[in-house]
């Protein structure tokens, strides 16, 4: 059985551990070496990104994740995941850092603050209907030939349409929160490429 791992230094690890497991994987909750070492997948969930990249520096596991990424572990970033994927932070903090393993770049909270999260239904390519929940999402504003598009939102501002659910290689992003459904074709999709 596969065993994939929740990085959880903040946000909502708790909601991904229940959305695996319903899955039927062996699911680690990531907060040391030996437990990166342990899984055959991770997920970075959605919280603050900010918090969580200054916990992931604090507790000496930035390169350690890094390493993971270049090595090929397969990852999936939701939300505040997404951005600490992505090659370039539009509206960061200023000393905000991210990995560069998604070939795109990220708006934070690029459709609204709190008061403006919203629901939508998304077609996903190869699984259907799915319903996004966007709380402070980030908006994917720009991306490389190699990011591979599963779906896109125009959520009817002047600037058009969006991906929302992309993937290059074995690394898989999300500006949306598929954990907080209770629909698991998301995680099952990512743990199938494990
Ligand atoms: N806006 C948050 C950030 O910048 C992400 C929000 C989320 O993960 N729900 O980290």
């Amino acid at each position: 059985m596969k065993r994939v791992g929740v990085l959880a230094l903040q946000g909502d690890v708790g909601e991904h551990v229940m959305m695996l497991e319903s899955l039927g994987s062996e699911v680690v909750k990531v907060r040391t070496i030996e437990q990166f070492n342990s899984v055959d997948g991770l997920v970075l969930p959605g919280g603050e990104s900010t918090t969580i990249a200054h916990l992931l520096e604090t507790s000496g596991l930035k390169d350690v994740l890094g390493a993971k990424l270049k090595e090929g572990l397969p990852v999936f970033g939701t939300c505040a995941g997404l951005i600490l994927l992505s090659t370039t932070i539009l509206d960061g903090r200023s000393d905000q850092w991210s990995y560069a393993a998604l070939s795109l770049s990220v708006r934070r909270n690029g459709y609204g603050r709190q008061i403006a999260s919203f629901e939508s239904e998304l077609d996903v390519k190869g699984v259907g209907r799915v319903t996004g929940v966007f709380i402070r999402a980030p908006r994917i504003e720009s991306y490389d030939d190699e990011v591979e598009v599963l779906a896109t939102l125009d959520h009817g501002d002047a600037t058009g349409e969006h991906p929302v659910f992309v993937r290059q290689n074995q690394v898989w992003g999300a500006s949306f929160h598929p954990e907080l459904t209770g629909d698991a074709r998301l995680h099952q999709l990512f743990l199938n490429s494990l």
